[in-house]
């Protein structure tokens, strides 16, 4: 069975890839590279695709093995896209969802009265070595709206704010199985297990 690093130190994240790949039944064994003490790269790119791979080649190049990175966010477009690729440390300290949840409903008052559109976006980058000359990228993107206060208890990051007007739910009332059948990641993983399926990952 082909080892393969999963690039994240998110509990949130690696909690939804390991139940995800379980679901596909992929011929891999995904190892988080917390397992491996491999600590978080310094995510500098000035978008998700190239904090993807900066994070996939930092855990390729220390592990030796094959890695697959997230880099995720959630995109507003009236803030200009913010928090975008800073969506995990908007308030100013690294991971911590309370505190960015309330910056993003302050940053919003100004905009309220009318629905706030908003969406989750996801990018894998799987490479086969550091140095891999052709990073495999993968996107997802899940369109939703920005609640006014938070709303459910599942998911994490800004899961209680999101909204999905044709479900009626928050993306923090969810269960796994449905928030993973239709997110920013699940869209993206299922395009990286079509790739293993058609032979483009080795
Ligand atoms: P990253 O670890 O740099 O990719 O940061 C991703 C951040 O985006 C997380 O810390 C969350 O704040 C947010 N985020 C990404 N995906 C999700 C999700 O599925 N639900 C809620 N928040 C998310």
């Amino acid at each position: 069975m082909q080892q393969i690093v999963l690039a994240s130190n998110n509990k949130g994240k690696v909690a939804e890839f390991t139940n995800m790949f379980a679901e596909l039944n992929l011929p891999i064994e995904v190892i988080p590279q917390g397992q491996l003490n491999i600590e978080d790269a310094i995510e500098d790119g000035l978008s998700f695709v190239e904090n993807a791979i900066i994070k996939a080649r930092h855990a390729a190049k220390i592990s030796g093995k094959p890695a697959l990175a997230d880099d995720s966010g959630l995109c507003v477009p009236v803030l200009g896209g913010a928090p975008g690729i800073y969506s995990a440390r908007y308030a100013g300290k690294h991971g911590n969802d309370a505190a960015n949840n309330q910056k993003l409903l302050d940053d919003l008052k100004p905009f309220r009265g009318t629905a706030i559109q908003g969406m989750f976006v996801c990018v894998l980058a799987y490479v086969e070595h550091a140095d891999d000359p052709l990073p495999q990228i993968f996107q997802g993107i899940w369109q939703g709206e920005i609640l006014e206060a938070s709303c459910g208890e599942n998911g994490f990051g800004y899961d209680p704010l999101f909204w999905l007007p044709e479900l009626g739910k928050s993306s923090a009332q969810l269960s796994k199985q449905e928030k993973n059948s239709i997110s920013h990641r699940g869209q993206a993983l299922q395009q990286f297990r079509q790739s293993l399926a058609t032979k483009t990952v080795k």
